[in-house]
């Protein structure tokens, strides 16, 4: 995963958008069969193609596209496990943290692994994602899919950070700490072992509850950090586009035309149906409750105004991002 690969080979994972809601991701195999609503995909079929290529269904039903997987399009066609960090969260994060290729970042709990994906790209070979869940099967299923996507920069651990804190074998030494977990505070006490001494570090902890947060403030405060922020990234899609200008003359002859076009139906259907060389009966060439013609945004001929509009929300788990750094003391001996 990540790394840019022109044309699809066997092996490969592939992330087949069905439609806007509706992306499977899918490990390439001869012989084998994608089943949609849109028709059967045989895999064969995939192997060869560059990756983005529009396939149709074995009997030419529907299409459906071949995409290189991303973290973006990850997190929205994974398993879900848990509930996840999207995009619009991670994304905020990772900048405002500063985390950057060779970052070394610690991450609890790797829950279904969205945002684990996200800091893996990020931190890239040169850097380190170490990340921590304690429930059994969340672990083996996560670590089962950071495998196969080979995401090598990434150290899983089977551990209750609460109880038994951050160390492992390998030295951790962390400049970025993510937090993603019902009682933050009580992981935050053991993460002094376990983040870099000789410069700044940043945390993020991920609630829900404003509760969470005053709790986690309170840790924060005891264990040293500064600058305490909360955010709440509330993403939206926002649109711009030309609506009609139209006069009250305007609305009027549309009214008129409405009445003309419904009279002109009435008409027509009393008139008996046509009917082709088989027997069947004709298209009647009009539907007197139709739309009328469609106009084209810009078209020269009417005047238009700029306007924007709001889309609906996006899909994010709605959370408190509490932010905090920890300066290195000065004579600390580092
Ligand atoms: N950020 C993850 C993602 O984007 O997919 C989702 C994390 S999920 C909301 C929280 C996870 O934390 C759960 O899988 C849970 O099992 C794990 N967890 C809760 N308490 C923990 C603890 N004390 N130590 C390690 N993991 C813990």
């Amino acid at each position: 995963m990540f790394h840019h690969k022109k044309t699809i080979a066997e092996g490969d994972l592939v992330l087949a958008y069905i439609g806007r809601d509706n992306l499977k991701p899918i490990f390439v195999k001869n012989g084998d069969v994608l089943q949609t609503k849109y028709g059967n995909f045989p895999h064969t079929d995939m192997i060869g193609k560059p990756f983005g290529s529009q396939v149709t269904s074995a009997k030419n039903v529907g299409f459906i596209y071949l995409l290189l997987p991303t973290p973006e399009l990850w997190t929205v066609s994974l398993p879900h496990r848990t509930q996840i960090v999207y995009t619009p969260d991670s994304s905020y994060i990772v900048q405002r943290m500063n985390v950057v290729g060779g970052s070394r970042v610690i991450e609890a709990g790797t829950g279904s692994g969205s945002f684990t994906h996200a800091f893996s790209r990020t931190v890239g070979p040169a850097g380190r994602v170490f990340s921590y869940e304690f429930h059994e099967q969340r672990y083996i299923q996560a670590k089962k899919e950071f495998e196969s996507h080979k995401l090598e920069n990434v150290t899983l651990t089977h551990r209750d950070v609460c109880n038994e804190g951050f160390d492992i074998d390998t030295e951790v030494n962390a400049q970025m700490v993510f937090l993603d977990l019902p009682s933050p505070w009580e992981a935050i006490p053991h993460l002094s072992r376990a983040i870099a001494k000789d410069q700044t570090v940043g945390i993020c902890c991920f609630s829900p509850c404003i509760e969470q947060v005053v709790k986690a403030v309170e840790a924060l405060q005891e264990c040293g950090w500064t600058a305490i922020e909360m955010t709440e990234v509330q993403a939206k899609k926002w649109e711009a586009r030309k609506e009609m200008v139209r006069e009250l003359d305007d609305a009027i002859e549309r009214l008129r035309d409405v009445k003309r076009r419904q009279k002109e139906g009435a008409e027509l259907k009393k008139l008996p149906p046509k009917r082709d060389a088989d027997g069947n009966e004709k298209d009647r060439g009009y539907n007197p409750f139709g739309k009328g013609k469609r106009i084209a945004e810009g078209d020269e001929s009417f005047q238009w105004q700029n306007v924007s509009k709001t889309g609906p929300e996006l899909k994010t788990h709605t959370s408190y991002l509490l932010f905090a750094r920890q300066v290195p003391v000065l004579g600390a001996g580092v």
